[in-house]
């Protein structure tokens, strides 16, 4: 069997009688039988010079003799390094350090060679040529396994690597060309886009050779002269077009880059980016009569490693293009989610690596590409992105390649790159470059569409027009210059809000104005309520203040919906005004978003662990604040009961989780600050930026709290145990900041609303007392007092303390015949489900004995702690401490109403949770059994 070694010398053999050109450069050029003369010339000075056989250098652009440099370097069996004029001194030296190279050929003119010590330097210019024919049988035969060449690959994919190509790899390549690409394709000439240094290279070094016909090549110093070269291509009669897809583009951009410019030009034949629908029907448009080749590849498998003529039914189909079939003698695969390549094409790994060399190359011909893909029943391959490029963005994974693919689908669109905003090391938002459109004012149009098709967070919320496109060393786009001179112009900043709904048959929901005047006067939850009555239980409240709309999903088969479809609705902060986004600088970004349950369920399983009750933390502070509230209740001139029920929770919360009293104040301030400007807060708050003044004085407090939190708080055992992740900030913010919000005033108002119920019915306070006897005020489980717990449950059906939840639709759906856009706001309502007359008996009645003795009650009809995977992790605490209150409480006093609180005070009023309109007070007086005890 012939030798990878012989098979391609027998085409250089082929160059010895050919006068033609090899090669058309502006600095000159070559004919084949030179190129043949001068690299068996070069390639016997190479034998005799080195029999270690170290690797060469070959630095230079795109001169001529690079192609006799190559082609002694893979006679003499001295692995060749390309490396680019352009490459800075210091990754030189490190390519020739890992590579062990002895020698640096220096192909430009008038260029000195570098020094390098240790490293002899020629320059190709000023070698002799010997001529003699008898050269041709001192090159030895090389083995198959032996490198060829090594490629550095440019970083497009991460760190620089050398990596190796054997002789064996670089045939099997060659016979592809050949026996495959090549077999239908006439050219007179090829383009020389491609910078050596990147293998895509080989697709036009190789057709050359193959058919000794000439390159004419681009020197990309004269990059922008696109009119003198396209001159130059159809002079030379170019017939096939090597490029990545960027280049091409680039060209477009002159009018004289189609077929009357260049009439030869028949083939098209692309690699190393992806390739869009866009610049294949503008090619079409330009080329009527062209074909257009797609292929993929990693370098580490030898340029490329499938192919496929572009079709119109590979337009037509939505997604991105296909990348081709595998080509012979290379299977792919889809393994751990990556595309796997074995077979032949498989190089032999990287210089000096073998740590990565063993994870991307798990056996000697399989390669593990990094790249998402899939393959259709026609063994057709499809690349869906770089598998590096999941990010998380408030919590939800996401994959930057899948928006950019998406963008890129549509028309006008011929470049798209996402890059994540990070603020304070947290990625806040995506800014997306865009290249095609004309104007910057067809942008919207575009983010419109995307939102039309992503999740909301994952559209962009910055829009920048990319005028230009710059490329690098592989003529990929250059991601950081390309931005450079797109971030020179304001970019179009994106509101999901804007979103213009889209032409679905169903009508919106019908919409009802609150005008200013309502909404102060009678509240929030009086115009929900006045919505309902007129509209039904699907309405759009039109808020006044230039407030947004929200549409209220009210009804038990709306709370189903969302149950079964819970990934339509997302906790999304990207939406001003959002409730979630204020929440945001409270609860740090872990826990905010619900389409992806997984930082929720690692939260809930955190927070579960950590609020085990029968834990001491919560046992003794939980009596004492219980104790303390009813000497509170029965102090003379007796208080508000909303002010000691609030000291109730903060002493029950608190004293655990700092064990210093002297801090209790300051959290409760931040906190009802907090809540009592949320609204405003929310307003104010621009898409997508965190709250950065609240932000300021929740750092200082939670600073406040880590250093004086003591020995057996919870706070000290978070910040000091491991198990629990996350830097010192992020666990205050995750959990102490998290209990604090998530408590204070939910259990506080939770207590107060089964105060004023339990305060009306004198039995139930007694039932509830003589269930509480056995226990006096030692520990109990609720399912011992169950009468305080049905008390507890009745009070958290009629006064759900987050009487709404508000959610963002996450796609465009169809419900009972109204349309729902992607991006609009819903609010489900706990309380409006929980009153409805058609789901409970006498719903508004206090009646606690529907959750007793084994009663059922409606599914979906009841939400006080939420639904789905955002349900609150906390549920069981707060029952626990709230029916140890009641049921504690029952037992030392008896209550009745103040004579002072009239019926309007008692009045229910949404703000952040359920508040009384007015100033409510109780009568307490301590039952004389408890007294006693
Ligand atoms: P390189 O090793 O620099 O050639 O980069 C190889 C990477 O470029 C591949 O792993 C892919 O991520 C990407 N790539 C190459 N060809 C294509 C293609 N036709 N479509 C999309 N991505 C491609």
């Amino acid at each position: 069997m012939t030798s990878a070694h012989a098979e391609l010398r027998a085409v250089f053999d082929g160059f010895a009688d050919h006068t033609g050109p090899a090669y058309f450069h502006i600095g000159g050029d070559l004919s084949f039988r030179d190129l043949h003369q001068s690299a068996l010339s070069l390639a016997s000075r190479l034998i005799s010079l080195d029999e270690n056989r170290s690797p060469v250098v070959i630095l230079g652009h795109k001169d001529k003799s690079f192609q006799i440099a190559y082609w002694a370097c893979l006679l003499a069996g001295r692995p060749l390094i390309p490396v680019e004029s352009d490459t800075p001194d210091q990754r030189l030296s490190n390519i020739i350090e890992s590579c062990k190279a002895t020698l640096v050929l220096s192909i430009e003119p008038n260029v000195a060679p570098p020094r390098l010590s240790g490293v002899a330097c020629w320059s190709m210019h000023d070698l002799p040529v010997q001529t003699s024919r008898s050269l041709e049988g001192c090159i030895p035969t090389r083995a198959d396994g032996d490198i060829a060449y090594i490629m550095f690959s440019s970083g497009s994919t991460g760190r620089p690597k050398g990596i190796k190509i054997t002789y064996a790899n670089l045939a099997d390549f060659v016979r592809w060309l050949r026996t495959d690409l090549l077999s239908q394709i006439d050219f007179e000439a090829v383009s020389g886009t491609v910078r050596h240094c990147f293998d895509v290279s080989l697709f036009e070094l190789w057709s050359s050779w193959l058919r000794c016909k000439p390159i004419s090549a681009l020197d990309h110093g004269e990059f922008i002269n696109s009119r003198k070269y396209i001159e130059r291509f159809g002079t030379h009669n170019v017939g096939l077009w090597v490029s990545t897809p960027s280049t091409a583009q680039i060209y477009l951009k002159d009018k004289t880059f189609d077929a009357k410019g260049l009439p030869r030009l028949k083939t098209f034949l692309f690699c190393g980016e992806l390739l869009s629908k866009e610049l294949v029907q503008t090619l079409e448009n330009r080329f009527p009569q062209a074909r257009i080749i797609n292929t993929y590849g990693p370098t580490e498998c030898t340029v490329a490693v499938t192919s496929v003529t572009i079709n119109a039914q590979h337009i037509a189909r939505p997604g991105p293009l296909p990348i081709g079939r595998a080509r012979a003698g290379t299977k792919l695969s889809v393994q751990n989610g990556q595309i796997a390549i074995e077979g032949a094409s498989v190089g032999a790994g990287y210089v000096n690596m073998p740590e990565k060399t063993k994870s991307a190359f798990p056996s000697t011909d399989t390669y593990l590409s990094g790249d998402g893909g899939s393959c259709d029943d026609n063994g057709l391959w499809y690349f869906s992105g770089r598998m590096d490029r999941e990010i998380k963005l408030l919590g939800m994974r996401m994959d930057l390649s899948e928006i950019e693919a998406t963008i890129m689908n549509f028309d006008g669109v011929t470049s798209a790159f996402i890059e994540p905003v990070e603020i304070r090391g947290v990625i806040r938002s995506l800014r997306v470059y865009v290249n095609g459109p004309h104007s910057i004012d067809d942008l919207p149009q575009i983010a419109q569409d995307t939102a039309a098709i992503l999740a909301p967070a994952m559209v962009p919320k910055f829009w920048h027009l990319c005028p230009e496109l710059r490329l690098n060393q592989n003529s990929k786009i250059d991601k950081p210059r390309t931005i450079e001179i797109a971030a020179q112009c304001e970019p179009f900043v994106f509101n999901p809000l804007n979103v213009n709904a889209k032409a679905i048959q169903d009508p919106p929901p019908p919409s009802h104005d609150v005008t200013e005047t309502a909404l102060d006067g009678l509240g929030f939850l009086k115009c929900a309520e006045i919505a309902v009555k007129r509209h039904g239980s699907m309405v759009t409240l039109a808020l006044p203040r230039g407030g947004r709309n929200l549409t209220l999903l009210s009804d038990a088969k709306h709370v189903r919906f969302w149950r079964e479809n819970e990934a339509l609705f997302v906790k999304d902060h990207k939406i001003a005004g959002s409730g979630a986004a204020a929440m945001r600088s409270v609860l740090g970004n872990a826990l905010q978003t619900s389409c992806v349950g997984e930082n929720w369920a690692e939260f809930r399983k955190e927070m579960t662990g950590l609020l085990n009750t029968s834990k001491d933390w919560f046992l003794r502070p939980l009596s004492e604040a219980t104790t303390q509230l009813a000497a509170d209740l029965t102090a003379p001139n007796a208080p508000r009961l909303d002010k000691v029920c609030l000291d109730w929770a903060t002493k029950a919360i608190c004293d655990p989780l700092f064990r210093n009293s002297a801090l209790n104040a300051p959290a409760l301030d931040l906190l009802t600050e907090l809540d009592g400007n949320l609204f405003q807060r929310m307003a104010a708050i621009e898409p997508d930026q965190s709250d950065t003044l609240i932000d300021a004085q929740i750092d200082k407090l939670l600073h406040q709290i880590a250093d004086g939190a003591r020995s057996g708080s919870i706070t000290d055992t978070v910040l000091q145990d491991d198990s629990y992740v996350g830097s010192r900030d992020e666990k205050l913010r995750r959990i102490v900041a998290g209990l604090l919000a998530a408590s204070l005033h939910m259990n506080a108002m939770t207590l107060f609303w089964a105060l004023v119920h339990i305060a009306e019915q004198p039995d139930l306070q007694q039932r509830i007392a003589d269930e509480a006897r056995p226990f006096g005020l030692a520990p109990r489980r609720i399912a011992q007092t169950p009468v305080a717990f049905a008390t507890l449950r009745e009070t958290l059906r009629v006064k759900p303390v987050t009487a709404f939840l508000e959610r963002q639709v996450a796609t465009a759906f169809s419900l009972d015949g109204f349309r729902f856009e992607a991006g609009q706001s819903v609010l489900f309502s706990p309380l409006l489900v929980h009153m409805d007359n058609e789901q409970w008996d006498h719903a508004t009645q206090f009646d606690p004995d529907r959750f007793l003795n084994g009663r059922s009650y409606p599914k979906d009809s009841y939400l006080p702690f939420g639904m789905g995977s955002r349900v609150c992790p906390g549920a069981n605490a707060v029952n626990q401490q709230l029916t140890y209150a009641i049921s504690g409480l029952c037992q030392m006093l008896t209550l009745d109403h103040d004579p002072n609180t009239r019926p309007g005070d008692l009045k229910q009023m949404f703000k952040i949770v359920l508040e009384p309109r007015g100033i409510v007070k109780l009568n307490a007086t301590r039952r004389f059994e408890t007294a006693k005890a």
